[in-house]
């Protein structure tokens, strides 16, 4: 049995806050040596921790995703292995290009959370915004008007907890929307089953398609290397659309306290900035199997597909669970606010291929990996299976691990001495290492025969020639 108590030694705690919302603070969040939120159980009684376990998405004392299902089952929903419920599944944007190029994909999001109380399905949206001071650069805040959710856009790739955020809803009378990423919404989706009180005021639940977590080193490690030492970091932008460019090609940028423009670098040339290197990834994530928050109303994310990812200006996929929020768009489609259209489950899932890769097949290598070690592992909705995938894209699974771990040590190292390149260095021989996993070895050889016969034609005519010589 895989509670919370074994969650939280192994080191799979994702830092959530809902063991804490349902314990009224007994059971603790506070950030770890990694920048990763932690829960310890510190004196809490023995009920207090086995409430704690059923809300917590880690634990098998809690329900899994398929058990708990959309939050408001429609009529006529279908469900997909891959994506879990839909009603409907679109690719699409807002229409406003100035909008647009504000969010981090289509704006999709932003849209959608300013209609939930405009519409006034909701009074407030509990989501993850900027600080107002360092040293942490994002937290879980509450918005109450359009003006706040427009101040919010963009994906935060930060850890954040929202231990805090639900005590407040709770002197109040309000109903709110809680927008979080898969894990954060199940455990938001388990906290309401656990105590009526969360479940008259978290009346909706947005999703955002999710890879994996970062720890706050990230922000760190792309701001360093953007020229911006973590002492001096003041703001970040994870993603700066850049025009010049596809939609996945963007920049990050960290500002300083008194820079009125970022120190701005492409993402994906930093050491950790490519997503497949899983640098500071907690290892919560090694254990979760939902891509497409498949407990939320709706849920938002990114069309990663070449037909859409060649606009710099991006473009959402979106899969929603929920008939109120079904007319909402539809009302959006007639009056030209959003352009979205219908594409089916398979695109939507064929959006994040990579991502199914590395959760669901990559899933079942680490499951039985950890198993054979004799380690505990969470029951998940992946068999365990080491022989799921080939042998070279077992390695590949087992090197980003490897990675995910080493960045966090190599990091503490880099900023304890004040030396970027204890992180840079060591993390650039491991990509290397990676990479030589990642190109199949057929790719490396399969212009190797005809060099050694072009060679073998050089050297043959050559000597040819010295004996026609010889013979002359
Ligand atoms: C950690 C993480 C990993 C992701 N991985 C993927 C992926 O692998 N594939 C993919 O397609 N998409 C992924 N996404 C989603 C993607 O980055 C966009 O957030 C999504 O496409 C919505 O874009 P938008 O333009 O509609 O949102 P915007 O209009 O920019 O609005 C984003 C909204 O989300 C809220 N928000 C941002 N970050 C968080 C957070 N951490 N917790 C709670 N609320 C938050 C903001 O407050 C804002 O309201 C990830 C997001 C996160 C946070």
């Amino acid at each position: 049995m895989h509670g919370i108590e074994e969650t939280i030694a192994r080191g799979m705690c994702i830092g959530c806050g809902a063991c804490s919302a349902a314990t009224s603070g007994a059971v603790r969040v506070t950030l770890n040596t990694n920048r990763l939120y932690t829960a310890s159980l510190g004196d809490a009684t023995s009920d207090q921790i086995r409430a704690a376990s059923r809300v917590c998405p880690f634990s098998d004392d809690a329900v899994d995703e398929d058990a708990l299902g959309a939050p408001h089952p429609s009529v006529g929903a279908r469900t997909d292995r891959r994506i879990g419920t839909y009603t409907r599944t679109l690719v699409g944007s807002v229409a406003s290009e100035t909008e647009r190029v504000k969010s981090s994909s289509g704006g999709m999001t932003s849209w959608m959370l300013a209609k939930l109380i405009d519409e006034g399905l909701v009074d407030a949206i509990v989501h993850v915004g900027r600080t107002a001071s360092a040293p942490e650069l994002f937290e879980f805040t509450v918005s109450r008007s359009e003006r706040e959710i427009e101040e919010r856009r963009k994906s935060q790739y930060y850890a954040t907890t929202f231990a805090e955020v639900f005590q407040t809803i709770l002197g109040e009378d309000i109903r709110v929307a809680v927008v979080g990423i898969p894990c954060f919404i199940k455990a938001a989706r388990l906290l309401c089953r656990e105590d009526e009180r969360f479940a008259t005021r978290i009346t909706m639940f947005v999703g955002l398609v999710c890879g994996h977590l970062k720890s706050q080193f990230f922000a760190e490690a792309l701001a360093w290397q953007a020229g911006v030492a973590p002492s001096e970091l003041s703001r970040v932008d994870f993603r700066v659309k850049n025009s010049e460019r596809s939609a996945g090609d963007y920049d990050f940028g960290a500002w300083r306290e008194n820079d009125a423009e970022p120190s701005r670098q492409r993402t994906r040339s930093l050491i950790g900035g490519m997503w497949g290197h899983c640098a500071f990834q907690p290892e919560a994530c090694n254990f979760c199997d939902d891509i497409f928050a498949e407990t939320a109303d709706i849920v938002f994310g990114d069309a990663w597909l070449p037909e859409y990812s060649a606009d710099w200006r991006g473009t959402n996929v979106i899969v929603s669970r929920n008939e109120a929020l079904d007319a909402i768009l539809e009302a959006g489609m007639s009056s030209g606010e959003i352009l979205v259209e219908d594409v089916g489950p398979d695109k939507v899932a064929h959006s994040q291929a990579g991502n199914f890769r590395h959760r669901r097949d990559g899933l079942a290598v680490r499951l039985a990996d950890d198993i054979a070690a004799g380690k505990t592992v969470p029951k998940k909705r992946v068999e365990p299976d080491a022989h799921r995938v080939d042998r070279r894209r077992r390695r590949l699974i087992r090197q980003r691990r490897r990675m995910a771990a080493l960045s966090f040590t190599w990091f503490a190292e880099a900023r304890s001495s004040g030396d970027l390149s204890r992180f840079v260095a060591p993390m650039r021989r491991e990509i290397a290492k990676y990479d030589r996993i990642a190109v199949p070895p057929w790719k490396t050889l399969a212009g190797a025969p005809a060099k050694l016969f072009a060679r073998f034609a050089r050297l043959v005519s050559a000597r040819q020639a010295v004996m026609r010589e010889r013979r002359d």
